[in-house]
């Protein structure tokens, strides 16, 4: 059963807890007790290709699906060649000890539809388990992948639709064709004017309006998002830790048994945290390593113990890191400490202060499974075109941080065991950044160019092929041309639903 991070009576089914996504209390669901794999069982899984792995480790999370539905979701969130490398999350190596999972090769090209594309799934599967008769509406602001990410895994899912907002002037222009070509019955794609924070905001105003929700209940609509709180999307990404490792063994990499280490580039604290919760249940990671850009929040907490969100906020070249309020974060301190009145605590006063400090014994306790630094923007793509002459290894700028940040851990305390780094985007997705750090062209000489004849210059520089996701939209009609304002969010919502003015 899955509980609130802040406590409070709510018991709640995994399917509930995926359909409700947020506990009532403002707390985030997690599993009441972690489940615990012996060395033997993580043994038989070696021989297991990534849609069996995911089996067994959805369900023993997701206890209330049927093993059928467990297997339909995984087949048709991963099958079907949507994702362009049949291990779905692949591992290369780069040199003896360091090796990337490739957490991009889903229809979006972004680490995002690791999870996107199995959410709609278990989301449309918990209604029809639990015999919710309502339709769900998502709602989206997206500052870039998400937003496509969404729209790729909720594309004709029944008795769901989705609408995204994306702010007219704030994505790449890549970002932007992904977005307006999309295909599908149930999808609505709006830019707003003004910059994410707007559409952010416009979007938190339908939630927060209780007469549209009224109105929107009697005709059997209910409103959803999709980010990163909620559970259904974290399970996801637990899987691909435990396929790396398995592929590393599998390979005479490591032994079964060896301990490795992971770095990720780390935004709002979900893809990290499914690592802890992957070495929680058994899994031999030795050190989580957090890596950030500018925006350095977790590196200061994860050091300090003191979280402080009172600071200026930088516009990086890896804009998916770009975020000041980590929120999986509440989820790690619950499962460190088990005690969801400090919980409260601490995130009542992170809201209203923007600030909280843990005690100096939690602290210890985070400190033997995590370490943290950070990397700024020059810094970045350099190591974008290192990697890139010394290994023929192009990396997005996400990947870059966390390259980098390994190095950093590295060099601080000589320890070189096996260390993963979670690549989170294909370089194609930010060629513009890419391109300028490999041949060392200024981003504005670049952001001249039109996005294809970019493409093509990278794929013909790194002898790379572009994504074919990313080949398609050359030819691909527009569907959504719409712009609205701010303040005509929630009728655009209204009219997608046909619903009365
Ligand atoms: C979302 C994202 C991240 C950050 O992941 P979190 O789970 O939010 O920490 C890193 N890199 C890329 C490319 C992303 O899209």
């Amino acid at each position: 059963m899955f509980i609130s991070t802040r406590g409070g009576s709510e018991r709640l089914s995994s399917a509930q807890a995926i359909i409700q996504g947020l506990a009532h209390n403002g707390g985030l669901f997690v599993p009441e007790n972690i489940p615990h794999i012996s060395a033997e069982t993580l043994a038989s899984w070696v021989s297991l290709n990534y849609f069996e792995r995911a089996f067994e480790v959805l369900k023993l999370f997701l206890t209330d699906y049927t093993e059928q539905e467990l297997k339909e979701c995984i087949e048709k969130a991963y099958g079907n060649h949507k994702f362009d490398h049949s291990a779905i999350a692949p591992v290369c190596a780069i040199d003896q000890n360091t090796f990337m999972l490739e957490l991009w090769h889903g229809p979006t090209s972004a680490f995002k539809d690791m999870a996107l594309q199995l959410l709609p799934q278990l989301l449309s599967t918990a209604l029809k388990k639990t015999g919710e008769s309502h339709e769900i509406m998502i709602l989206v602001a997206t500052s870039g992948d998400t937003g496509k990410a969404a729209l790729a895994g909720f594309q004709d899912v029944e008795q769901i639709k989705i609408m995204v907002f994306y702010p007219d002037e704030g994505v790449s222009a890549i970002q932007k064709l992904q977005m307006v070509t999309q295909e599908g019955h149930n999808v609505s794609v709006m830019a707003v004017e003004g910059n994410f924070d707007d559409a952010q905001t416009g979007v938190k105003q339908i939630f927060n309006n209780k007469e549209f929700a009224e109105k929107l209940n009697q005709s059997q609509v209910r409103l959803s998002s999709a980010n990163s709180i909620n559970w259904g999307r974290l399970v996801p990404q637990i899987v691909y830790y435990f396929s790396a490792y398995l592929d590393l063994v599998a390979q005479g990499q490591l032994k079964m048994g060896d301990s490795m280490n992971v770095t990720v580039p780390t935004g709002n604290f979900g893809n990290i945290l499914a690592g802890y919760i992957a070495k929680k249940m058994g899994l031999p990671i030795d050190r989580l390593i957090c890596a950030s850009n500018n925006n350095n929040v977790l590196t200061d907490f994860l050091r300090t113990g003191s979280y402080n969100a009172k600071r200026q906020f930088y516009k990086t070249i890896s804009p998916s890191m770009d975020i000041l309020i980590s929120s999986n974060l509440e989820r790690l301190l619950y499962l460190l400490t088990e005690d969801t009145a400090q919980v409260d605590t601490w995130m009542k006063a992170l809201s209203s202060e923007g600030y909280y400090e843990i005690s100096k014994e939690l602290l210890a306790e985070i400190k033997e499974h995590f370490w943290a630094e950070w990397v700024d923007d020059v810094k970045t793509g350099e190591e974008i075109a290192h990697v890139f002459k010394s290994h023929h290894y192009l990396m997005d700028p996400h990947t870059s941080v966390a390259y980098e940040v390994t190095e950093k851990y590295r060099q601080a305390t000589g320890d070189m065991k096996p260390c993963i780094i979670l690549s989170t985007a294909s370089p194609f997705k930010f060629n513009n950044s890419v391109l300028a750090a490999v041949t060392g062209c200024n981003e504005s000489e670049i952001a001249q160019k039109n996005e294809f004849e970019l493409l093509k210059e990278l794929s013909d520089l790194s002898e790379w092929s572009v994504p074919a996701n990313l080949v398609s939209l050359q030819s691909k009609p527009v569907r959504h041309e719409r712009v609205c304002s701010t303040k005509a969010m929630q009728d655009c919502v209204a009219q997608f639903l046909h619903l009365e003015a």
